[in-house]
């Protein structure tokens, strides 16, 4: 059993405006994200929507040190970016489709995905969304430790610059064992 876990294409990633874009590069994925999210709900499997959440005032939070606020509860920054936001509207009341809030880059800090994942007997990840340097990165390392395979869509992930791509989908590739695919 194979599942998608989406990460992190909120608007406060990926437009213009967002709160900590990464700007064109995570805008180019946006056709790739939303077919490839199709394909997987048009055969069934799940999906797993796993975004940012980050509150005001939240001192004890490491990246309240590194990063500008982004991803706030109840702000449109959280919402699905683009197509794949539209869509998502279209999805999000059938049963194999799933919301996780995370407040870390691994998709599985502190939330029930890997218990999730299980309950399923799902196997394969198929991992997608932004930045692939860093929530990817992550969330892969975490699912190489739990097990699981890894494929990584090279056209539906996103980084600020290309060369943290490109050392990414190396590790992924490398050190992770993924299938790294078009
Ligand atoms: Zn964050």
């Amino acid at each position: 059993m194979k599942a998608l876990i989406s990460i992190d294409y909120t608007n406060d990633f990926v437009a213009d405006e967002g709160h900590l874009t990464a700007g064109k590069p995570a805008q180019a994925i946006e056709i790739a994200m939303y077919e490839l999210t199709k394909k997987f709900i048009n055969n069934q499997d799940a999906v797993f929507f796993t975004i940012d959440l980050h509150d005001l005032n939240d001192n004890y939070h490491p990246e309240s040190k590194l990063f500008p606020l982004h991803n706030l509860r109840d702000t449109s920054g959280r919402l699905l970016y683009g197509k794949l936001g539209a869509y998502y509207q279209e999805i999000k009341s059938l049963n194999n489709v799933f919301w996780l809030d995370k407040r870390h880059y691994s998709a599985f800090s502190g939330t029930d995905l890997d218990i999730r994942l299980r309950e399923r007997r799902i196997t394969d990840l198929t991992i997608c969304g932004v930045l692939t340097d860093i929530c990817v990165l992550h969330t892969a390392i975490d699912a190489y430790n739990l097990g699981y395979q890894i494929t990584i869509p090279k056209s539906a992930v996103a980084s600020l610059s290309e060369s943290a791509k490109l050392f990414a989908l190396e590790h992924f590739k490398q050190v992770l064992g993924a299938k790294v695919i078009d």
